[in-house]
């Protein structure tokens, strides 16, 4: 991966633990390096840490396939 910021999806999936371990282990080096990509993670932790408490089934998500749909997506819900 290139010196980039890391996109809030990658972050997600990251959390989700849907990465390479590889992969995962170039974004957890770019968040102890980077301020702003840190403080980004911090929220999106804590919207996932939020929804999971409203319960595993509230969001159908992740799907065993891994295909997510606009509907089910909260990234992409309006704030
Ligand atoms: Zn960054």
């Amino acid at each position: 991966m290139p010196e980039d910021h890391v996109p809030d999806d990658l972050l997600t999936q990251h959390f989700m633990d849907d990465l390479d371990p590889a992969e995962s282990d170039v974004i957890h080096r770019h968040l102890e390096a980077c301020a702003s990509c840190d403080s980004r993670a911090d929220k999106i932790a804590e919207t996932m840490a939020a929804l999971a408490a409203l319960g595993d089934d509230f969001w159908s998500w992740p799907s065993p396939d891994g295909s997510l749909t606009s509907a089910d997506r909260p990234a992409e819900r309006p704030r």
